[in-house]
């Protein structure tokens, strides 16, 4: 695939998602500029590139504006992702996808440089339609204790839209469901943190409601190859990336067992507001313009994740 990028700029590269997609971007020859706020990252995830020459870290806000020099192409991966991370920074989390937005949009129309947008599986709500494709609006509660994130979300992409149309802007969207990985915050609230963390210290394992909520889990290495795939593909529309494998969440803590050798009992906890009941990507959009698909099932990305988890308890 053709070089599409040399200097690019990563937004929320501190966190989970942002920290991998930095690695990934070097590897394939880039200069990257990692741009965070630590509001929920660590730089402990930029510590193995303190010695990297095309590697320079901005620690900034990006709900001010913001410029680091020319660049060819902007991700934008900053903002609160885990829910009990956007509940506690709520307007925080609407600012980031706003304004945060919009002063990266204004970076990647100054440059005339390409731009990709972090969106989600959120976007979807709580779907009345199973599997999620992309042509699908979504039912989100507008003033729910989700929407802060939800409907921070749907704005970005609305304004991505818009710089596309008026000004454009050669961007794109990529529509992230739950991902996991080394790096992933031991403590984000996250349902495989939580479960891994729990059974590796042999904690009893939390899951809300009655468990039969289904999500779809991908690895992040399968993740960041979509998204860099999705990057050089210049699409602008909205593509899910995903795995779907679809688990209950009851499933899900039986394969954590199973991968931890942990004797936790679990233990059943109050579900919270307007959690979706059920989540499953429609990946068909991805294989078609970009030839991907993941490789990695849940039991595998789990034990690739055991290290690391182990390493934080
Ligand atoms: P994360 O919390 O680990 O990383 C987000 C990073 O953004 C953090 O380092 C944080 O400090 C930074 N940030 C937040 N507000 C900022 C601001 N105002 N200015 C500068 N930096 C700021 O989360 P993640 O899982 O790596 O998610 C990354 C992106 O992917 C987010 O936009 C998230 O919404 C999206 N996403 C993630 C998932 C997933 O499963 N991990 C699913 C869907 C979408
Ligand atoms: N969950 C759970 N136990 C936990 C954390 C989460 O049962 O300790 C559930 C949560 O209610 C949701 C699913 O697991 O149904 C995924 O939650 P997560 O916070 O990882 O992400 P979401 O997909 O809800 O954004």
């Amino acid at each position: 695939m053709a070089q599409v990028w040399g200097r690019v700029l990563v937004t929320g590269a501190a966190g989970f998602l942002g920290s991998h997609l930095c690695d990934a971007l070097l590897a394939d020859g880039c200069s990257v500029i990692g741009v965070d706020n630590l509001a929920t990252g660590s730089l402990n995830n930029l510590e193995h590139l303190a010695a990297e020459s095309r590697f320079t870290y901005e620690q900034a806000d990006i709900c001010r504006p913001f410029d680091f020099g020319e660049v060819d192409f902007v991700f934008n991966f900053a903002s609160p992702a885990s829910p009990a991370d956007y509940m506690r920074l709520g307007p925080e989390t609407l600012r980031v996808g706003s304004d945060g937005t919009v002063n990266a949009l204004e970076v990647a129309k100054k440059y005339g440089a390409g731009f990709l947008h972090a969106s989600t599986s959120e976007c979807y709500g709580d779907p009345l339609q199973h599997p999620q494709v992309e042509s699908y609006w979504g039912n989100v509660n507008p003033i729910g204790p989700r929407s802060v994130y939800d409907e921070a979300k749907r704005f970005s992409e609305a304004t991505i839209m818009a710089y596309h149309r008026y000004y454009g802007v050669r961007s794109g969207m990529v529509r992230i469901f739950n991902t996991y990985g080394p790096r992933l915050q031991p403590n984000d609230g996250r349902v495989i943190s939580n479960l891994m963390m729990q059974a590796l210290r042999g904690e009893p394992l939390t899951i809300y409601g009655d468990g039969k909520q289904t999500r779809s889990f991908c690895y992040v290495s399968d993740l960041i190859r979509g998204i860099v795939l999705l990057a050089k593909s210049g699409e602008p529309l909205p593509t899910n990336i995903g795995n779907p494998e679809e688990w209950t969440i009851l499933e899900c803590a039986e394969t954590v067992r199973k991968v931890t050798g942990t004797t936790s009992e679990i233990t059943f906890k109050p579900m919270p507001e307007d959690d979706p009941k059920q989540r499953r990507p429609d990946i068909t959009k991805a294989q078609r313009i970009l030839g991907w698909q993941p490789e990695v099932p849940l039991e595998e990305g789990l034990r690739k994740s055991l290290e690391y988890f182990r390493s934080k308890v």
